[in-house]
């Protein structure tokens, strides 16, 4: 029998009525043939409700009790699935994590799945079941404790289950009827796109695009489980949503797949650092040690022996990236006059596969950014992408004007 993992997040399953609509759709794939593995999130609304049960009761709380009660959002919707699937005549029993067993690592809420054997749900379908119903986003570790995945992780079970299951597709029903060119809410002429590439979509997955937990991008383009993203409010058709896929499935594209942005950035500078060899060392080391989580790095050309050392990171982390650079200063390890922390800048990226071939993908966005008058405070690039640091209130002047100019409302 081909299998199928069809995924429903939250708002899919956010009402028993949700979840009727729901099931109706797995019938049909049921009635086409297909065995079915059904991932589900917990009702909309739920995991938040439970983080905040749990920070209100024990503030440094211990993280495998955190995962004991957050994953329990997931076990609700498993069972009410199943009980609805047999309310429509169609075999199906509920799953949680580690009934199954989803074997996951020891990192209590940010665990990663190492191994689900199929044994026991393959032969529940071997004696006429027809619907397996998975509860998302929680495993067991090797100590025998409930894990959870982090935050959006039943998109990451759901790819997992396909990997182990070699299924024919990984349906992910969601809110959004697709992955757009860029944000449909900022960018009236964002486009879906019929097809994405893995690459493409894990840098617009990192890059702020909230459609997938990055860590299932990054797990289907492993396994190249082709991934479907569709809306569950719309009429169901073979060309609904969008497939990420591999490069090779896709014939024509445009150079520039999609804009993304991310609004959630700072931008600090340590104004004249001496300039040594080990000076990066010594500033990053500190900053990684203190979590913070660095994107893009310039460091100027020196003068007199001097340079400026900028870097970019979540506006959340400034603090503690000041408290580190501080004591790095005061324990005589880097010495700079002063470090500037910019809040008021956003990232915006150009990310396509085609930029590859291409030549001029760079001058183009930067020629664009300056028709509208917009300064770029810091560039990065890698093979795909290319991102810019701008101030904040031109950041959806940057993102319309670059969406017009790689003309990303038509199809490649
Ligand atoms: N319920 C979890 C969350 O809200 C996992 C998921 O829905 O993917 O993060
Ligand atoms: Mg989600």
């Amino acid at each position: 029998m081909p299998l199928l993992v069809m995924k429903f997040g939250g708002t899919s399953v956010a009402t028993l009525d949700r979840i009727r609509r729901a099931a109706k759709r797995v019938g049909v794939e049921v009635a086409k043939g297909h065995d079915v593995i059904v991932i589900v999130s917990a009702m909309s609304g739920e995991t938040n409700k439970l983080v905040g049960l749990v920070d209100e009761t024990s503030p440094l709380y211990d993280a495998r009790e955190y995962d004991a009660v957050v994953s329990s959002g997931e076990n609700v919707t498993a069972g009410l699935m199943a009980l609805t699937l047999q309310e429509m005549d169609i075999p199906a029993r509920s799953w949680q994590g580690w009934q199954v067993p989803v074997r996951t690592t020891s990192a209590h809420a940010a665990a990663r799945i190492e191994e689900i054997p199929p044994g026991n749900i393959m032969a529940k379908f071997g004696e006429g079941m027809k619907v397996a119903v998975v509860a998302g986003f929680q495993g067991v570790s090797p100590e025998g404790r409930i894990t959870t995945l982090g935050r959006g992780g039943s998109d990451t079970t759901a790819v997992a289950f396909a990997a182990a299951f070699d299924a024919i597709r990984c349906d992910i029903y969601t809110d959004v009827d697709g992955v757009y060119t860029t944000d449909p809410r900022i960018c009236e002429k964002a486009r879906k796109l019929d097809r994405i590439a893995f690459e493409e979509m894990l840098e617009l997955a990192s890059l702020g695009a909230k459609v997938l937990q990055t860590r299932s991008v990054e797990l289907a383009m492993r396994y190249k489980v082709r991934l479907r993203v569709l809306s569950s409010f719309e009429e169901q058709s073979d060309e609904a949503g969008t497939l990420v896929c591999d490069e090779e499935d896709i014939m024509e594209s445009n150079v520039v797949a999609g804009v993304a942005y991310s609004r959630d950035e700072a931008k600090m500078t340590l104004v004249s650092v001496a300039d040594r060899p080990g000076i990066a060392s010594a500033i990053f080391m500190p900053l990684a040690e203190a979590g913070v989580n660095v994107d893009m790095i310039v460091q100027n050309i020196s003068e007199e022996g001097r340079t400026d050392m900028t870097f970019s990171c979540p506006t959340n982390q400034v603090a503690r990236a000041e408290k580190a650079m501080e004591a790095a200063k005061s324990s005589g390890d880097i010495n700079y006059h002063d470090v500037i922390a910019d809040q008021n800048v956003a990232k915006v990226s150009v990310v396509g596969i085609g930029m590859r071939s291409h030549t001029g993908v760079a001058a183009k966005m930067f020629q664009v950014l300056a028709n509208e008058g917009i300064n770029i405070k810091v560039i990065t690039t890698s093979e795909i992408k290319i991102s810019v640091l701008i101030d904040r209130k031109y950041m959806e002047l940057a993102v319309q004007a670059l969406h017009d100019a790689f003309e990303l409302e038509k199809a490649g």
